[in-house]
């Protein structure tokens, strides 16, 4: 299948590598020189302007920082220049108001469009074992379902338009507080006396369990190999934590719900994040 990939930076740039190894010709854009200069390395096509890429192509995947740059290249450079009923596969983590409007701009200029952000990081990318929670119709899914599997292990449809933001979004807000529990369980238990390792086997098999504490231990040498074993670096930024976390809260004040806790972790990260933005969230351990 012919397909552009848009946004080649450390997330796009494997995926549209995967593609490619599945077999796809991909048709690729990025700003960067260097990312192009990657992806051609990678056997993708470069172009030089994002229009160029999605002529005649039946798919167009986007990777891009924000909803801002999704909607401007969206509407400027693959509406009406993409061909008509080609489906749009927007990855990128972005607000849920902005992927809605962006799926019925899309289908009112005769394209499909479905909202796959993405769980997992870098290295899921490169390796393909990313997991997409997608929105979008039930027929949007089923063509976008074996695009994503090239680059995914799994693929799950979250409902209409939006869904996929939506539970990428409400799943970081969980996952946000529940780090900063695990985080301050163990602070806590070190300071009253207790082993680390030893609170690790009593509370991974008790109720405080979560996949914070047992697959992604915030203390070094603690559970399985995780960024607090290599310094914490690498794994999911804290600035990147701290997008999600803006997001979900924009999305709770526009649904009118109450998120007391979501709130409080995204004030930890922001006060975190302004000297750590590069380390692994795992790492507000050491704001403690
Ligand atoms: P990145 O900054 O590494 O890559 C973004 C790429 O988009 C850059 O190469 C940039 O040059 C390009 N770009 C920007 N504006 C453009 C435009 N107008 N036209 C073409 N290209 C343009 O970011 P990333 O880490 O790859 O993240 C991409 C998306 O994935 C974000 O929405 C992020 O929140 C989400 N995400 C990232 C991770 C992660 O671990 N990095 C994990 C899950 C989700």
């Amino acid at each position: 299948m012919k397909i552009a990939f848009i946004g080649l930076g450390n997330m796009g740039g494997g995926m549209a590598a995967n593609l490619v190894k599945a077999g796809h010709e991909v048709r690729a854009f990025d700003l960067s020189d260097e990312a192009r200069g990657t992806a051609q390395g990678n056997g993708c096509v470069v172009f030089a302007d994002a229009k160029e890429a999605v002529q005649d192509v039946e798919a167009v995947v986007t990777m891009l920082p924000n909803g801002g740059i999704v909607k401007s290249v969206l509407e400027g450079d693959v509406f009406g220049h993409a061909p008509a009923g080609a489906i749009v596969l927007d990855c990128s983590t972005i607000d849920v108001a902005t992927t809605r409007a962006l799926s019925e701009a899309a289908s009112a200029q005769g394209y499909a469009m479905v909202d796959a952000p993405v769980s997992g990081g870098i290295a899921a990318a490169n390796g393909g074992t990313l997991t997409f929670m997608v929105g979008g119709t039930a027929e949007a899914f089923a063509r976008a379902e074996p695009i994503l599997s090239a680059m995914g292990k799994a693929v799950i449809h979250a409902g209409d338009a939006g869904a996929g933001e939506a539970a990428k979004l409400c799943n970081n807000l969980i996952l946000a507080a529940t780090m900063i529990a695990t985080c301050e369980g163990f602070k806590l238990a070190e300071k009253l006396g207790l082993d680390s390792q030893v609170f690790y086997d009593i509370s991974s098999k008790a109720t405080g369990q979560s996949w914070s504490m047992t697959s992604y231990c915030p203390v070094p040498g603690v559970g399985p190999q995780s960024p607090s074993d290599n310094e914490y670096k690498g794994g999911f930024a804290t600035a990147l934590m701290l997008k999600d976390l803006k997001l979900a809260m924009e999305a709770a004040e526009t649904a009118g719900t109450s998120t007391p806790l979501g709130q409080h972790s995204k004030d930890l990260y922001e006060a975190f994040a302004a000297e750590h933005g590069a380390l692994d969230f795992s790492a507000i351990i050491k704001s403690l």
